[in-house]
């Protein structure tokens, strides 16, 4: 009895400062599954020892006072938490509690995504904001209308002219998940702080007490609540509607939806939604859509009866970092990963997370053997967000960065003002190696398909390549003598790399693995210069001219060909038979100029890549049939533009008549 009376008071504790980290100074030290759980103790604890329940309990509460240097704004209606749940019978439950309270058969909810942000109140008088406030602790928010005004999605202004004299609105600002990234991308390179995530961003950012540091972050805002209740509809799915005539954002996803079995499918239906949504959001909400039937219902301590939050899994959770290693990429890029004490996350077991590079494992002072948060959002690769130094039990030393490559032993270099280290190893380190003849086999570069990731593992460890000019060199007996492989596989191996000897130029190129040179560039490079020769004689001027290639990739292209290494594998490969064909270059003036095209229907190609071919060979391509048009390329399927051009009797080009053009011009289709 005492000892469960002891725990509430240190749990009340602890809660009670995650809190004041949480919503006043908006740097949370634990992940929210671990807050989530001391609240459930919390209040499991309470239900046993009801005597002890005080006013003034994390669990009869709702968020933190306001912080001083705001004014205090005092909320007409309070502004409440929301119940969780976690499972479907947690829904039923909730269900049968309402349906048995209204007693009128299937209820109907308003269904709505619950973003990751933070409530606000905007107050609106004769259709003008006068001012915005957070929910504090429920009853006392902060006055933040100067920094509310800078965001571009909160109308300063309603539309319209029937709203009421005086409108109270609710709802979520937020930060979206690319203003997060590029934020975040900026201060990285910059060596300011990153935000822990859109959460705590949206609420650092709203709550800061110089207005230009808000406008300068990427907030945004939906209204998902009316407190004025005269002269709106009398459901919330209604007014909802109302409030987006009037102007605000409503999230587009919100739904009307009837019984537990509504309930669910929403909550399934966003589940697949989200990772590809453009803000955070934690669950769902389900309000009562009645407000009479909301009315009947009422609130209990910090949260309403008529609705509930239905959370996802939690995305984050904690674990033990066993060790550090480091991975070394195809350009030698050394990123350290964490080795992790097996850990559910998001229903995914994890056991290894990315560090990114040296400054981030400093930045966040991780260390073998401390705990860590890990989060895995979507097919996003897990990441350690942050240790929890307050957590150790013993002093941690830092972890070395390796100053040796960890496969060759070459030295680790890190170029002043760059974050990754890179193993200086080149071709020499059997890790680029593998890497980077794995990435000649891939389907975009030469597409080998007998060449998977084991096989060049093998072939490597056996001495057998060196790069990838050594592919065009293997004898049978050799491939043949590899564990598991057998003479039928060897065979049909040297078969499938006799034929990528014929190989466009475009894609040999991009095989090669300049940095920077990914499949557009190398195409654009190939059209441009033609051969591997010119290419190799190309400064870094006559690179520059090639569409997008600046001056980053100009350097890349034009050191790789400097390089007595890389210069020894093309000879290598050219000697070896590799015959790279390449597209024809036409320059302006070319056999169609002068002829204006238009495309329509099904093409045999990409619309964009006949486009291209056709403008290569000197014609302009539209979007619309004229008089002014030469000819009008139909594919399967061709509507209006083909009746139009039949009309003013333009002439119409079919795929074969096409094909046979490209040949004539001797366009190379499968570059
Ligand atoms: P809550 O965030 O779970 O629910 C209430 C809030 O939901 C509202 O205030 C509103 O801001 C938001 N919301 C989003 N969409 C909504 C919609 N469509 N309709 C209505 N409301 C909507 O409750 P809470 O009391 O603000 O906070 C609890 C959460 O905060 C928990 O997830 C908890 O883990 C976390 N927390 C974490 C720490 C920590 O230290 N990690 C500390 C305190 C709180």
């Amino acid at each position: 009895m005492f000892s469960g009376l002891e725990r509430i008071d240190t749990l009340r504790e602890q809660l009670q400062e995650h809190n004041y980290r949480y919503y006043v100074l908006d740097d949370p030290s634990v992940p929210d599954v671990e807050y989530d759980l001391l609240m459930r103790e919390l209040r499991e604890l309470e239900a046993v020892h009801p005597q002890a329940v005080t006013p003034d309990s994390p669990t009869q509460r709702v968020g933190a006072a306001p912080a001083e240097g705001f004014t205090p704004v005092t909320h007409t209606v309070s502004m409440l938490s929301l119940s969780d749940v976690f499972t479907d019978a947690e829904v039923e439950d909730f269900d049968r509690r309402v349906s048995t309270v209204l007693d009128r058969g299937e209820v109907t909810y308003t269904a709505e995504p619950k973003m990751d942000g933070l409530a606000v109140s905007l107050t609106y008088e004769q259709g003008s904001l006068v001012q915005a406030a957070t929910r504090g602790d429920g009853s006392r928010g902060e006055n933040v209308t100067a920094n509310v005004r800078t965001i571009e999605s909160i109308p300063l202004r309603l539309r319209g002219h029937d709203y009421p004299a005086v409108l109270e609105v609710r709802g979520e600002v937020y930060m979206p998940r690319d203003g997060f990234d590029s934020y975040n991308q900026r201060a990285r390179s910059a060596n300011e702080k990153p935000l822990a995530n859109p959460r705590n961003g949206a609420a650092g950012s709203l709550r800061q007490l110089e207005p230009k540091i808000t406008a300068g972050r990427p907030l945004a805002f939906f209204a998902y609540a009316a407190i004025t209740r005269a002269g709106l509809p009398d459901t919330q799915f209604e007014v909802l509607n109302r409030l987006r005539d009037w102007g605000f954002p409503v999230n587009p996803e919100v739904r009307r939806v009837t019984g537990v079995s509504g309930c669910t499918g929403f909550y399934h239906y966003l589940e697949e939604l989200r990772p590809g949504l453009n803000y955070d959001i934690d669950g769902v909400v389900y309000k009562v859509d009645s407000f009479d039937s909301q009315d009947e219902l009422g609130f209990v301590a910090r949260a309403p009866r008529w609705a509930v939050a239905r959370k996802f899994p939690a995305e984050e959770e904690i674990t033990r970092l066993l060790e550090i290693d480091v991975q070394v990429g195809r350009t030698g890029a050394i990123t350290p990963v964490a080795r992790l004490e097996p850990v559910s996350v998001a229903g995914v077991t994890v056991t290894n997370a990315t560090l990114h590079n040296e400054d981030e494992i400093r930045r966040k002072d991780v260390r073998p053997g401390d705990w860590v948060v890990i989060r895995r959002a979507g097919d996003v690769i897990p990441e350690v967000v942050r240790s929890l130094p307050e957590r150790r039990e013993t002093e941690l030393p830092e972890w070395p960065f390796p100053q040796n490559c960890p496969v060759c032993g070459s030295a680790i270099e890190k170029i002043d003002g760059e974050a990754i280290a890179r193993c200086s190893g080149g071709l020499f380190c059997p890790a680029q190696r593998k890497q980077s003849i794995r990435h000649f086999a891939t389907r975009k570069a030469l597409d080998i398909e007998g060449l998977g990731d084991k096989l060049v593992d093998m072939l490597v460890d056996a001495g057998l390549l060196d790069s990838v000019a050594d592919l065009f060199e293997l004898k049978l007996e050799d491939v043949a003598g590899l564990e598991r492989m057998g003479e039928k596989s060897a065979s049909n191996l040297l078969q499938q790399l006799e034929q990528c000897k014929d190989v466009s130029l475009a894609r040999l190129l991009y095989a090669l693995g300049i940095r920077e040179v990914g499949e557009v560039t190398a195409r654009s490079l190939a059209e441009v210069f033609g051969s591997m020769g010119a290419l190799e004689q190309a400064g870094i001027e006559d690179l520059l001219a090639v569409p997008d290639v600046g001056p980053i990739v100009a350097e890349h292209v034009y050191q790789f060909f400097r390089e007595a290494h890389n210069q020894m594998v093309i000879d290598q490969l050219l000697a070896a038979g590799v015959r790279p064909r390449s597209v024809r270059v036409v320059k302006a003036g070319g056999p169609l100029e002068g002829q204006v095209w238009v495309l329509t229907g099904t093409l045999e190609y990409p619309r964009s890549r006949a486009k291209k071919w056709l403008e290569s060979l000197g014609a302009k391509v539209t979007g619309s049939v004229s008089k002014n048009t030469t000819a009008l390329l139909a594919g399967e399927a061709a509507g209006s533009k083909l009746a139009k051009a039949e009309d003013l009797g333009v002439r119409v080009v079919d795929s074969e008549e096409f094909d046979g053009m490209l040949k004539e011009h001797a366009i190379n289709t499968t570059a």
